[in-house]
């Protein structure tokens, strides 16, 4: 039986991939991605790429169902295989759980190879206490659902006193701080953007100040929204 390798890769900076992780990059006979232009890229960046390209395999949500069993096949028949996502942790709010799963119910082997995560590294740099965080992935899309989420976090962390911790695109961070501000009122929140990129910024303040000033200039770049109740 082969092994899944779990290999976390940077979140920006393309110097944050593990020692150990190129080493099982450059062990296992395949490597499953995401994206196999941005897999090529950081394997360029640590000058893997002529060895290593040849192993790159696509692995996203859309064809899971059809990988999977491809996957179980070869780790069965011994082949290695490593599961990188676009960038941090794979299976965290990426690809890989049903994999993972899978492995799990055939007894294989999982092993990860721990590194970079938006969540942990803004949670860490946030001030704000870690000893409990709930973290809650992406919000909904849908914002009825979005809503739902956000109060049923109010009830349990009202029990429970906790760091909220949670995953926001640009272009819907506006509303859903106006959410967070309409259920949990006008508290300090903190936005970890462009985590370990040229831009990072870690901004601490009151939501409607923070929604005032992205109401101005429009927010940019990947964000981690983070608050304690
Ligand atoms: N698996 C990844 C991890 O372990 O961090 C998360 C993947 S999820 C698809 C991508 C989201 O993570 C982004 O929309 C953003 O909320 C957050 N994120 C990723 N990189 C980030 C960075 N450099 N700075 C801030 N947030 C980041």
């Amino acid at each position: 039986m082969g092994t899944l390798f779990l290999v976390s890769t940077p979140i920006g900076n393309l110097k944050d991939i593990t020692i150990r992780a190129i080493e099982v990059l450059q062990m296992v006979d395949s490597i499953a991605c995401e994206d196999t232009r941005r897999t090529a890229i950081l394997l360029r960046s640590i000058q893997k790429d002529t060895v290593l390209q040849a192993k790159l395999i696509s692995y996203y949500e859309e064809n899971e169902d059809k990988r999977i069993p491809e996957i179980i096949t070869a780790l069965k028949n011994g082949l290695s295989l490593a599961l990188v996502s676009d960038a941090g942790t794979p299976t965290i709010s990426d690809p890989g759980f049903r994999l993972v799963r899978e492995c799990v119910k055939e007894g294989i082997k999982v092993e990860p190879i721990p590194g970079p995560s938006a969540v942990i590294a803004a949670l860490s740099a946030s001030g704000l206490p870690t000893d409990r965080f709930l973290f809650l992935g992406y919000l909904p899309r849908k914002k009825g659902n979005r809503k739902k989420i956000l109060k049923l976090t109010q009830k349990a962390t009202g029990e429970l006193s906790a760091t909220v911790v949670f995953y926001e695109a640009p272009h819907r961070l506006v509303e859903t701080l106006t959410y967070v501000m309409e259920i949990f009122g006008d508290i300090e929140i903190v936005l970890a953007r462009e985590l370990t990129k040229i831009h990072e910024e870690i901004k601490r303040g009151r939501i409607s100040l923070v929604i005032e000033r992205f109401r101005k200039t429009a927010p940019k770049g990947e964000f981690v929204i983070l608050f304690h109740v």
